[in-house]
């Protein structure tokens, strides 16, 4: 008999949003959207040239707005409303797909595209119009110190403590379109794995982590997650 879940993890990475047109953190040749990952994507990259990492995500920004949820994001809102189960998002995106498909419980530990931070009072803003280095906190009306609401290489993840609450009580976890490249996330899975979920991976290529995996499938998420999703919920009723 299938096994019914009371609780499901959900982790996303850049994969999850390929097939929605964007492109992932490292394609072959070691660059994101043709910059180096740590001149725009570390702490220190952004201390050497703000301009630059603001003009960045000012460009990322517009292109993530005009971008659509895909067939496995959709398959996510689905799987919320249909199996009765307390499921939950922790995603290493920092586009707003998730939300667009209208998942529910989504965490954003690497943070969000639409929003800013102020490094002078710690006030988080939402932000879709550009940010630069002149840009005055409304807040504390201090100028020059916003940053993209991004955790960069070098900086601590978002909900935390939220996430390890998540991975200790989910009896399902499934990872899509992650590398398993970047850490802590990559270690998330060794975690659940720990407490007793069952776990599954879809990918394109084989993953750093994927020993830790019970079931890998491999192919677009747009097409694999759909019908294991449908299954999933068959199974519950
Ligand atoms: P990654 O680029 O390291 O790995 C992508 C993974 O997705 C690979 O395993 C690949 O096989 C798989 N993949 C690619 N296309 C797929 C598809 N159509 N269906 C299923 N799997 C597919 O991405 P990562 O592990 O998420 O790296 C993490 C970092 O990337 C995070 O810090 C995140 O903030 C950042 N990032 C986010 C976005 C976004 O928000 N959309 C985009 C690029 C990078």
């Amino acid at each position: 008999m299938a096994k019914i879940y009371r609780n499901i993890a959900i982790l996303t990475g850049a994969g999850i949003s390929a097939e929605s047109g964007l492109a992932t953190f490292r394609s072959s040749n070691g660059l994101w959207n043709n910059h180096k990952v740590e001149d725009v994507a570390s702490i220190e990259g952004f201390q050497h040239n703000p301009a630059l990492v603001h003009d960045f995500y000012n460009n990322l920004k517009t292109e993530i707005q005009q971008a659509k949820p895909n067939a496995a994001h959709l398959a996510l809102t689905k799987l919320q409303k249909e199996y009765p189960a307390e499921i939950n998002i922790i995603t290493q995106n920092v586009d707003t797909l998730h939300e667009k498909a209208e998942n529910q419980n989504v965490f954003h530990i690497h943070g969000q595209i639409n929003q800013a931070v102020c490094l002078n009072c710690g006030q988080v803003l939402e932000a879709w119009g550009d940010v630069d280095t002149e840009t005055v906190c409304p807040h504390c009306q201090v100028m020059g110190m916003m940053k993209p609401n991004i955790v960069f290489f070098g900086e601590n993840l978002l909900c935390m403590d939220k996430v390890e609450d998540i991975l200790r009580k989910c009896e399902l976890f499934i990872s899509i379109g992650t590398s398993g490249v970047v850490y802590p996330a990559a270690g998330f899975v060794q975690l659940a794995k720990y407490y007793g979920a069952d776990t599954v991976e879809f990918t394109l290529d084989t993953t750093a982590n994927n020993y830790l995996f019970d079931k890998h499938i491999f192919g677009k998420a747009g097409e694999t997650l759909p019908p294991y999703i449908e299954e999933l919920i068959k199974n519950a009723e």
